[in-house]
């Protein structure tokens, strides 16, 4: 057939708009991008999608490729991280929806334990504040109370504090391995006992360290080998190599798992079951997860992971060393959290959103984390996390340096104030607002409304990535985003990230 435009032009203009990226290759992304450092993983990756591209994983009986691969990946995972063969598993399309999944099914089961109707009851979802802001987006769904449980200033909750928190109404507890902000171990082993005798199941939010803790020398027990522990998340396109769309929930009980499913024959179509929240489903990234599994099997994961945790001790080392910084808590696996040494004199102190926007002058990009106000009135200070993959330990002799570059161009510099940024005055009357985002309780900020609070604070949506990749210096943007009400910075973050994708003129 005629083309509107050939394939050649289209591709050369899709290859223009990837240059302007932030790279995804080489460990200049300290967040979001997993290399391992292998690109013939890359490749064979690619095949796999390919091979896929086609099929629609809604029915795994009409493609039983589909079946097959996800057979293997739940059976590949399930052994790696101590399921025995009482547990049964789903491949999702990432770390959220895992989430979301092991959240619906404690809320179904805690209903029907109770012989409570769906929307009759809200039962508590207990976890540390540390815990992945996906539970958050559970709860919110699907209809949970929140209760988060305060963590020291090492990024560790205490046992006793999660356990005292246990209760009848609580359908779910969550806890992490690691958590992402800091890279805290949760005690998994005494949150589990206790849970179990009081029969609350728990969920072991393994998104990121499912695939490279098997691989860490001297941890307590954090898996599914912990009796009580009830279902557990991990992601394949995190430290699985994957491109992204693909992770797997695995659940303990296949009775207790069938309640993850949607099934309906109650339309005048084909009868639906879906075992996670989409419809179709690509094969894409579980051909490309099974691929990978199958190249690099235990023995790869460990050689990778080996490689990772090298980089993450050698970069720990290096940050320590560098005057006005520290490292936050015990960090347990391929990631790490770096504040203010606040030991040291102010004019040795470094700011970690600074240094992060240094770094990036110097080609690494950091990702700042905001300070947090706790329920018990502590403050867990604002921080820059560190992702370290496989490739990194290849770079080191390039990063470290610059880490210490940037740290002295803004030592002694403190934190932009953010009273300086926003203007008391255009706030006023938008702090009644107390929800998150789209369910005030106050007056709703209005599109427009909201674009002229983020043009004050310099952020125009339509001027987005125009001058390289990101949204510009992090240091201001996150002290606005503390300083702000959070359902007053969560409605301004919605509208730049809705404008962002709007048609431009
Ligand atoms: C990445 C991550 C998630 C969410 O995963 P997505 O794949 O980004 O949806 C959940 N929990 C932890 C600990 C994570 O690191």
């Amino acid at each position: 057939m005629k083309l509107t435009t050939p394939p050649d032009v289209v591709l050369d203009r899709l290859d223009a708009l990837r240059a302007q990226d932030a790279p995804t290759h080489g460990g200049h992304v300290l967040s979001y991008v997993y290399d391992s450092g292998e690109p013939e993983l890359d490749e064979l990756a690619a095949a796999a999608v390919r091979a896929m591209q086609p099929v629609n994983g809604l029915d795994p009986t009409t493609f039983g490729s589909v079946a097959a691969l996800e057979r293997d990946l739940v059976a590949f995972t399930r052994d790696l991280l101590g399921g025995d063969g009482t547990v049964v598993g789903t491949v999702t399309s990432g770390g959220t929806e895992s989430c979301l999944l092991a959240v619906k099914t404690a809320r179904d089961a805690w209903l029907a334990a109770r012989g409570l109707a769906p929307g009759s009851a809200r039962p508590r979802l207990v976890l540390p504040t540390t815990a992945h802001a996906a539970f958050q987006k559970a709860a919110h769904y699907f209809g949970l109370e929140l209760d988060p449980v305060p963590v020291g200033q090492d990024g560790a909750v205490a046992a006793d504090d999660l356990v005292a928190r246990l209760g009848d109404d609580v359908a779910l507890a969550v806890v992490s391995a690691p958590a992402y902000p800091h890279a805290a171990l949760d005690p998994v082993a005494d949150v589990a006992s206790a849970a179990a005798a009081h029969g609350v199941p728990v969920h072991v939010d393994a998104c990121i360290g499912g695939m490279a803790l098997p691989f860490w020398p001297d941890l307590p027990a954090w898996d599914l080998r912990v009796p009580g522990v009830t279902s557990l998340s991990v992601d394949l396109h995190k430290y699985g190599y994957a491109p992204k769309g693909v992770s797997v929930l695995l659940q303990r009980g296949r009775d207790r798992q069938r309640g993850q499913y949607f099934a309906t024959t109650r339309w005048p179509g084909y009868p639906v079951v879906n075992p996670t929240l989409l419809g179709s489903r690509s094969g894409g990234p579980l051909a490309a997860a099974w691929a990978i599994t199958q190249a690099l099997g235990r023995d790869g994961f460990a050689e990778l992971a080996g490689r990772a945790r090298r980089a993450t001790l050698a970069l720990r080392q290096a940050i320590e060393e560098i005057d006005g910084l520290r490292v936050v808590g015990d960090p347990v696996g391929p990631l790490l959290a770096v504040a203010t040494d606040d030991d040291v004199a102010p004019h040795r102190r470094v700011d970690p959103h600074r240094w992060a926007d240094a770094t990036t002058a110097h080609g690494w990009v950091l990702q700042a984390q905001p300070a947090f106000a706790q329920a018990d009135g502590t403050t867990l200070p604002h921080t820059t996390h560190l992702t370290v993959t496989p490739v990194t330990e290849q770079v080191l002799d390039e990063l470290v340096p610059a880490l210490r570059a940037a740290a002295d161009t803004v030592r002694g510099e403190p934190r932009p104030e953010a009273a300086a940024l926003l203007d008391p005055a255009s706030l006023t009357g938008l702090t009644g607002l107390t929800e998150p985002s789209g369910a005030p309780d106050g007056a709703p900020i209005d599109s427009d409304t909201a674009a002229g609070l983020l043009a004050a604070i310099g952020l125009d949506a339509s001027r987005i990535g125009e001058d390289g990749p990101g949204v510009g210096a992090m240091a201001p943007l996150l002290a606005a985003v503390e300083a702000l009400p959070a359902p007053v910075a969560e409605r301004l973050l919605v509208e730049l990230l809705a404008r962002l994708v709007e048609p431009r003129p």
